[in-house]
């Protein structure tokens, strides 16, 4: 090599700039590497333009919509509403477009700062959709930059996913809608009709509902939530239904036809539903296709993923993937991570694999299902020894207090050890209640670590340390 090659920068190219590739961006840029990002959309990606950020900003708004439902309990009272002991439902609307608007201005200001921060470190930043030259280089082959091409010694390929939709329940925008184009809505649906009953079904029909539509959640599974924890799906799907959701289990859609201001949709047994929106939430397809990643000597699975090892490198030599592309835990957490390790790993970094045991994660409903770690249906099955601890929080001081009814907490430990190796919090902002427990599994901490930290009284973070004590093995 000569000296001049020993000190040339690194060059990295990044296709795509949602949380997997503007973290790696950083990280590429703190290790002083020469960095260049190609993105189509706009910086934050779907992430932040039309998926996690827009989403939670507008559950939100549903969220408060459910505390003022609940706030009669309390001892609040509407004068505005129908009598004395006025349901608060009765007296609160909300504005859609309004809350539409303060969405996407939230999600665009979200966007520009990520821009900003990368601009601010160097980042150059290319706009337009681009594709894989070879393993050692990045075109672009339409929009504001088309024609610039970067040759690079990494690429990193981080192009995340889209909507799928069912053959015959095209999207037109407007009545019959994926994820991404219910923000365009100005005012409230009077019926809609969600298609699909995994997290992101389960996130819109709650909020949706808490916002005063009339839902019906279509679920092809026996319960919402396949493949999460049975007990948290069956508290949410009890709660839907109390709140005058229509849950439909058992009921696989086929077709959405839309005709003037109603849309039907046509189940596979035959019956039909109608309504006056359809919102398709039947999971994503990773936009893989068409960005040379073949003749880049990347292999793709059939799922159209790209394969990926713990340090985020697919079969092409310098070539990395991180994110939903790779199929490996659509969370933009997680994407974030593979990103950053690719850098890591490509720049010559201290690096650890990736490690999903600790990877916590959260459903936006009312209440939020947040789970770390081994599931129970893991320990169930035996594929993992644990012993397990369920509180429902009816019995929690300060759940009493708050007029909380519906939720739980969960601990699941390492049979003998004691070692917490899961847990599943069904609570209002258990997304920020699962932390500990998340720390506990990381550090590998004991029931009994957990049992003796103080937790303040009253409280529900109570709940957790009493579920440790519970396991507690005699000595
Ligand atoms: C409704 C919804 C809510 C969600 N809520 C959460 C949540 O609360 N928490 C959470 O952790 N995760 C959530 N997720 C998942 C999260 O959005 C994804 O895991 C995350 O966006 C993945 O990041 P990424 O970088 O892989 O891809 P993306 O964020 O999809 O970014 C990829 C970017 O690449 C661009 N791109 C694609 N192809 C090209 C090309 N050829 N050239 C140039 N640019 C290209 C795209 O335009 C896009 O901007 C949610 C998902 C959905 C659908």
């Amino acid at each position: 090599m000569t000296s001049n090659a020993h000190s040339r920068r690194p060059r990295v190219g990044i296709l795509g700039g949602g949380p997997g590739g503007y973290e790696a961006a950083l990280v590429a840029a703190q290790l002083g590497a020469d960095v260049t990002v190609v993105e189509d959309e706009g910086l934050g990606g779907s992430a932040v333009l039309t998926d996690v950020v827009p989403s939670k900003t507008l559950i939100a708004t549903a969220e408060a919509m459910t505390a003022v439902a609940g706030s009669t309990e309390l001892g609040l009272r509407f004068p505005g509403g129908p009598g004395p002991d006025t349901e608060a439902s009765g007296s609160v609307g909300v504005d859609l477009g309004r809350v539409n608007h303060r969405v996407k201005a939230l999600a665009r200001a979200q966007s520009d700062d990520i821009r900003t921060r990368l601009e601010k470190e160097g980042v150059r930043l290319l706009s337009g959709r681009g594709r894989l030259d070879g393993p050692q280089g990045l075109q672009v082959v339409s929009g504001e930059d088309a024609g610039a091409h970067v040759d690079v010694d990494t690429v990193l390929v981080s192009v995340g996913s889209s909507p799928r939709t069912l053959p015959a329940a095209q999207p037109d925008g407007e009545r019959i809608l994926t994820w991404k184009q219910l923000y365009d809505l100005d005012s409230l649906p009077e019926r809609m009709i969600v298609v699909g009953s995994g997290v992101t079904g389960a996130e819109f029909a709650g909020a949706y509902n808490a916002l005063g539509a009339d839902v019906v959640l279509v679920s092809s599974r026996d319960r919402v939530l396949p493949g999460e924890d049975a007990d948290a799906a069956e508290v949410l799907e009890d709660v839907f239904r109390r709140r005058g959701m229509t849950v439909m289990s058992r009921s696989r859609a086929q077709a959405a036809e839309r005709h003037g201001d109603t849309v039907t949709v046509t189940l596979a047994d035959g019956r039909t539903v109608e309504g006056s929106h359809c919102l398709i939430a039947v999971g994503a397809i990773p936009n893989t296709a068409d960005i040379g990643l073949a003749e880049a000597g990347v292999d793709v699975a059939d799922s159209g993923h790209v394969s990926v090892d713990r340090v985020s490198r697919t079969s092409a030599r310098g070539v990395y993937a991180a994110g939903d592309c790779t199929g490996v835990f659509p969370l933009a957490s997680v994407a974030a991570m593979q990103g950053r390790i690719a850098m890591w790993h490509s720049l010559g970094d201290a690096v650890n694999p990736l490690a999903l045991r600790s990877v916590s994660s959260n459903i936006f409903t009312s209440p939020e299902i947040a789970t770390v770690g081994w599931t129970q249906a893991q320990i169930d099955s035996g594929e993992a020894q644990g012993q397990i601890v369920k509180l429902p929080l009816s019995t929690n001081a300060r759940a009493k207090m708050l007029g909380i009814h519906d939720g739980f907490v969960k601990l699941f430990c390492r049979t003998g050890s004691g070692t917490v190796i899961g847990g599943v919090i069904v609570a209002p902002r258990a997304s920020e209640l699962i932390f500990p427990l998340t720390l506990a599994v990381e550090k590998r901490l004991n029931v009994d670590d957990v049992a003796h930290a103080f937790t303040v009284y009253p409280s529900l973070s109570g709940s957790l340390a009493e579920a440790a004590r519970q396991l507690h093995v005699m000595g």
